[in-house]
């Protein structure tokens, strides 16, 4: 038996790259976007009351990741990509329905568009549903998860003089908090945990409009070399 679903919107996120997007949502409160509804759940009734919560679990499809074939095991980043465990044990993309759930803060309401903060998801992640996130049900204090019971480590992030005064200005023109979402997303240290990074070597993503390159002096410390708008 199979199920359709159809999306109800889409996000147009600050992430235009998988690459340096955090594992999950509120690691980078500065990673902002815009969950554009599509009709009819763009009225204003579907979204009557929803001005009384902070925070909404977002369903999703990971869009760029979608399989044909079935994956019962994965590699999880986060154990260092050379481990092999379940894929109901993970958060990995690679799922059976492909299907995604973070929950974000909800910034603010427009007319058919949610502004949110705090996400993981990226620019055109197809939604499949909203739900409140409900406090008394959702936090559950005694809680473990003995792969993933503490959030990432951090690295260092430093700037150049040059690579900063650009962020700066990027961040004026844009609107945005670049300067935090950069060191946010770069602090937790995207590249393979199985490459040592050379000093000669960059890495690179896009946010918003601009690309962000960086390299690692030392492998625990990160310098942004680049801000330039695309
Ligand atoms: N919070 C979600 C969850 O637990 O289901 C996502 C966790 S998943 C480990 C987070 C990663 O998904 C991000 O680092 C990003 O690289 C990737 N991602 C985000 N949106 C995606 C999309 N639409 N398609 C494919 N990959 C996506």
């Amino acid at each position: 038996m199979s199920y359709s679903v159809t999306p109800i919107g889409v996000v147009r996120s600050c992430f235009k790259e998988k690459f340096a997007i955090p594992r999950q949502p509120q690691l980078a409160p500065a990673a902002r976007g815009v969950l554009e509804l599509h009709p009819p759940f763009d009225q204003a009734h579907a979204l009557e009351g929803l001005e009384q919560v902070s925070h909404v679990w977002l369903l999703f499809l990971f869009h760029q990741s979608l399989e044909t074939e079935p994956r019962l095991r994965v590699r999880p980043p986060r154990l260092g990509g050379n481990r092999m465990v379940g894929v109901f044990a993970t958060r990995s993309t690679h799922r059976p329905n492909g299907i995604g759930q973070s929950v974000v803060r909800l910034e603010r309401i427009e007319p058919g568009r949610l502004h949110l903060s705090g996400i993981d998801l990226l620019d055109g992640t197809p939604v499949l549903d909203i739900k409140p996130y409900v406090p008394y049900a959702d936090v559950i204090d005694d809680a473990r998860n003995g792969l993933a019971n503490n959030a990432p480590a951090l690295i260092a992030v430093n700037w150049t003089a040059t690579s900063l005064q650009q962020a700066c200005s990027e961040a004026l023109r844009l609107g945005e908090p670049l300067q935090a979402l950069i060191e946010q997303c770069l602090a937790q240290d995207p590249r393979p945990a199985y490459q040592t990074p050379s000093p000669e070597r960059r890495y690179g993503t896009r946010l918003w409009d601009v690309e962000v390159r960086w390299h690692y002096p030392d492998p625990s410390s990160i310098t942004v070399v680049d801000v330039v708008r695309v």
